[in-house]
């Protein structure tokens, strides 16, 4: 099989890397109003930009909530910094997959890279969150794909995205714990029916569709989450809402 071509230009991240909270790749923003907290993360994979080019919009718009909490989230920025398009499966992560080290027992001896960087992530995933949207890209060419978990709310909030888009409703992962599901976004519905947590595949990765999928989803999340208004959304980024269906068509 011939290389899938890459047309998804590598993000700068120059300016966001540092985040606004003593946690590389961290930025929060609090409106001091009562509301949802909402996460969204990028970057749990190193060679998954469309994730980070939302986040870097986000803040380059200067989205702020206007009610509740709002956390963007850079994750591996160790293994992004690897990334090269000709070799993009080489900057998936340094040391091993940072999408199954969400486990206490894994952070209490953080020994390699990804659970390092895990650990100092843990506060901002395992209890202050009530939403989180993890944005992902895939190996190979197809349509987008909502993960939800098996709890139920997770699914309701996948419908409520009201988007076209195919919805797994997946099994844990026998290597380990996916952040989407790690802390209190993990607990049964009866534990923390409150929550609600998406990890959102958004097409191949170096398809420039994907980073459509991706800010369109993000942009959505936030709007079913409350912390911002519709017209809000529009005015800081006029044009992020897509017309459906959205398809991360083949590349070949
Ligand atoms: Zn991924």
């Amino acid at each position: 099989m011939t290389a899938l071509q890459f047309d998804l230009p590598c993000p700068d991240m120059s300016m966001w890397r540092q985040g606004n909270t003593g946690t590389e790749g961290v930025w929060h923003f609090d409106s001091g109003q009562p509301g949802r907290h909402v996460l969204i993360s990028a970057l749990i994979h190193g060679n998954e930009l469309c994730g980070a080019w939302a986040l870097k919009g986000l803040l380059e718009a200067g989205v702020r909530p206007s009610v509740g909490q709002l956390t963007l989230m850079f994750a591996n920025l160790r293994a992004f910094e690897r990334f090269d398009e000709a070799n993009h499966d080489a900057s998936r992560f340094v040391d091993e997959d940072m999408n199954r080290q969400w486990m206490d027992e894994r952070i209490a001896e953080p020994r390699t890279l990804e659970r390092q960087r895990v650990a100092a992530l843990a506060p901002w995933v395992a209890v202050r969150p009530t939403g989180s949207l993890d944005l992902h890209s895939m190996h190979e060419p197809g349509a987008p794909l909502l993960l939800t978990g098996m709890h139920p709310r997770n699914l309701q909030l996948a419908r409520q995205l009201a988007k076209p888009v195919h919805i797994v409703v997946d099994a844990g992962h026998k290597d380990g714990v996916r952040m989407r599901d790690y802390g209190r976004l993990g607990l049964p519905d009866d534990q923390a029916p409150q929550t609600r947590s998406l990890l959102i595949e958004c097409g191949f990765h170096g398809d420039p569709a994907s980073r459509d999928v991706a800010r369109d989803l993000s942009i959505r999340f936030l709007e079913v989450s409350g912390v911002l208004s519709p017209s809000a959304l529009q005015a800081a980024l006029p044009g992020w809402n897509r017309p459906m269906p959205l398809s991360s068509g083949p590349s070949k």
